[in-house]
């Protein structure tokens, strides 16, 4: 047996594990459980997506490495794709960083610009892979509260002079995971003012990018004047095109982090398979009525999911965008204990707040990651329950 490292002891838990041992358990035992616990999407890529890697697959180009660094072509086609969804110019081959699905430079991001003890700011509640970025690099973590009554957005001038002045590194995320909150560009531009006055390099997850309610476009960071100088994007097409598997994304905006990030990623994977690279260039240049479809199912789930739930007397706020639904939890529970009793007694599995940051507790995350007939049975079954 041998010891793991304190690096790799000092990683953060990783929450779902646990909430998928519970799930995993309940089925076992023969229960139909109805399973809004994960953020994995639950429709199949688009056909044409599909059919472009197989045909990529055929050709024996792709069996070898690919270049350091990717293909020229997808970093064209990402580029090409934020000129046209965002009006954001970028130069393919200096602002653009392929990447294995925007976890991968999400983590790697601090290792890339950071020295062990530098300060990053991490939204809270926010994802947790952050936090796992920031134990890789062995920096500090300094949360900013995500609050209902601000809209989920951070409020910077809660924040110390010391605070700002010793941040390197900021991560944002809108439409945001778990809140459904979005932004606009005055929040983007204030965040690029606060950047420049203290140096801070911005790293905004888009991951959402391509989920937005109510006629809502997300808005790209990329949009405000001047972001590209002081941060980057991180796009992927895991959620925009159903294609979490396939684990690709991009990095765009500012050069010397697309650099550093360039120069991590030499070092770990050479590059992603050619054919999920042809794919993924096939996915940002192709029709993009699928995503418009999408976004109508998932804008349909919603409505139908929040006005049930409001419909038994649970007072809900609707997500702007992204797929989740944050709601809040009954006084006399835990996020946990709730999470719990619901999993227990109606078979349905959320992620209790707590899991997401300290400023989570008090609400669990419904993923509107199922079929609507199967979230008004979650509606019925909560019903039953007689809690409001
Ligand atoms: N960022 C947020 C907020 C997410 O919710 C997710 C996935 O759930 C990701 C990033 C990472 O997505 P991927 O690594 O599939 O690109």
């Amino acid at each position: 047996n041998y010891p793991q490292s304190d690096l790799l002891k000092s990683l953060p838990k990783q929450f779902f594990a646990s909430l998928t041992a519970k799930v995993g358990e309940k089925l076992e035992q023969g229960h139909d459980v109805i399973n809004l616990g994960q953020g994995n999407p639950d429709m199949p890529t688009p056909e044409h997506i599909v059919k472009s890697l197989q045909s990529a697959a055929d050709n024996p180009q792709n069996h070898k490495y690919s270049p350091f660094q990717g293909f020229p072509y997808l970093k064209k086609a990402a580029a090409d794709f934020y000129k046209r969804e965002f009006d954001v110019e970028l130069n393919p081959e200096t602002e653009i960083a392929i990447l294995f699905g925007g976890k991968a430079g999400l983590v790697e991001i601090p290792q890339c610009l950071l020295n062990p003890g530098d300060s990053i700011l991490v939204p809270d509640p926010g994802y947790p892979d952050y936090w796992s970025g920031v134990a890789l690099a062995k920096a500090k973590m300094v949360t900013m509260p995500l609050r209902e009554e601000n809209n989920f957005l951070p409020v910077y001038n809660e924040l110390s002079a010391d605070q700002l002045n010793a941040a390197k590194l900021m991560f944002l995320n809108y439409p945001n995971n778990p809140t459904g909150a979005v932004a606009n560009q005055d929040f983007f531009q204030e965040t690029v003012d606060l950047s420049r006055s203290h140096g801070i390099c911005i790293i905004h997850d888009f991951a959402y990018g391509g989920i937005g309610f109510d006629g809502i476009k997300p808005e790209s960071f990329l949009q405000a004047e001047g972001a590209k100088e002081v941060g980057i994007e991180i796009y992927t097409l895991s959620k925009t095109f159903n294609m979490a598997g396939w684990r690709v994304g991009f990095a765009a905006g500012n050069e010397s982090v697309i650099t550093a990030l360039n120069l991590m990623q030499d070092h770990l994977y050479v590059s992603l398979f050619g054919a999920v690279q042809e794919a993924a260039a096939a996915a940002l240049s192709g029709p993009q009525d699928c995503v418009k479809e999408l976004n109508s199912i998932y804008e349909s789930r919603r409505n139908s999911f929040i006005s049930g739930l409001r419909e038994i007397g649970w007072d809900v706020q609707a997500p702007k965008g992204s797929f989740f639904a944050w709601l809040k939890v009954p006084e006399q529970f835990t996020s946990e204990e709730f999470a719990d009793y619901l999993l227990d007694k109606a078979h349905i599995a959320v992620a209790p707040g707590i899991g997401f940051g300290d400023f989570g507790e008090g609400y669990v995350r419904a993923g509107l990651l199922t079929s609507e007939d199967r979230l008004k049975e979650a509606v019925a079954r909560i019903q039953k329950l007689n809690l409001f």
